[in-house]
């Protein structure tokens, strides 16, 4: 069902008041890898709204390898971030880690996100498929482009078509930074499939100082989106803020991957 060869014409996702994901756009979705508080919220919203950028990212349930790490503000984050947002014309993407979870926060997201550890979590799958509500899907951390796809075939065949797949890096012997970004993939899964393709640059490499370059070759391999990391204050990030780029560096990327983007 997500094949090119089953439906020609690219599926565009719309999430209303003028917000559409697919083909013929670049979307540009950005915001830090926790929630962390009502201020925090208030100075990304504002920093995105004086750059046209109209997707929030924002975890509050969070997938971290130790247990004892920040782990989310939960529900009660999100509510919070849906209201700052909401005020101000912000769409929100946000992970869900369990199928417990959908029923909680379906009204208080625009689009799902099922992050690297729970792409073949097929009941959560089979979940968000019925749950007629967007999803980003990441690849696996050592996921395949054909476990990818069938992944995101769980999600369409429960009846749910608005799905974009997203590159987030893969795991190798290679340590110098967090994971490869693996550009092979965005014309690879532009070909095989009618889905969107996000690049996130952030988990891809892992270290602040290049996200812009691998945003900008993430634009040029013909990606329909980004998805990146950014806070007022990266060092003080509650999580993953070494790979989190300030304002100001994320005003010149958002610059820059638009310039790119005209290029095309
Ligand atoms: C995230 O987006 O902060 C995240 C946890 O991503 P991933 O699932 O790709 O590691
Ligand atoms: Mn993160």
């Amino acid at each position: 069902l997500i094949s090119r060869k089953w439906k020609v014409e690219p599926t565009r996702i719309d999430l209303g008041d003028g917000v559409v994901i697919g083909e013929g756009q670049f979307s540009i979705m950005a915001g830090p890898c926790s929630i962390e508080s009502e201020k925090q919220i208030e100075l990304v919203v504002q920093h995105l709204v004086e750059n046209n950028v109209k997707i929030m990212r924002g975890g509050v349930f969070k997938p971290r390898s130790s247990p004892y790490a920040f782990r989310g503000l939960g529900l009660e984050g999100l509510q919070m971030f849906h209201r700052i947002c909401r005020e101000n014309g912000i769409k929100i993407i946000t992970e869900v880690m369990q199928v417990s979870q959908i029923e909680d926060m379906v009204d208080f997201v625009d689009v799902f996100q099922v992050g690297a550890r729970n792409s073949q979590n097929f009941n959560l799958l089979d979940s968000l498929g019925e749950a007629q509500k967007p999803v980003l899907l990441k690849r696996g951390i050592s996921g395949t482009i054909e476990e990818l796809l069938q992944a995101a075939e769980y999600i369409f065949s429960n009846g749910n078509e608005k799905i974009m797949l997203c590159e987030r890096g893969i795991r190798s012997y290679e340590n110098a930074y967090r994971n490869v970004l693996d550009l092979n993939a965005v014309p690879v899964l532009k070909a095989k499939t009618h889905l969107p393709v996000i690049v996130d640059p952030s988990h891809g490499i892992g270290l602040r100082d290049y996200v812009e370059e691998m945003s900008l070759a993430a634009v040029m391999a013909g990606a329909d989106g980004v998805i990146y990391e950014t806070h007022q204050k990266p060092e003080e990030a509650f999580s993953d803020g070494q790979q989190t780029v300030n304002f100001k560096e994320s005003e010149r990327l958002i610059k820059r991957m638009r310039q790119a983007y005209s290029l095309r």
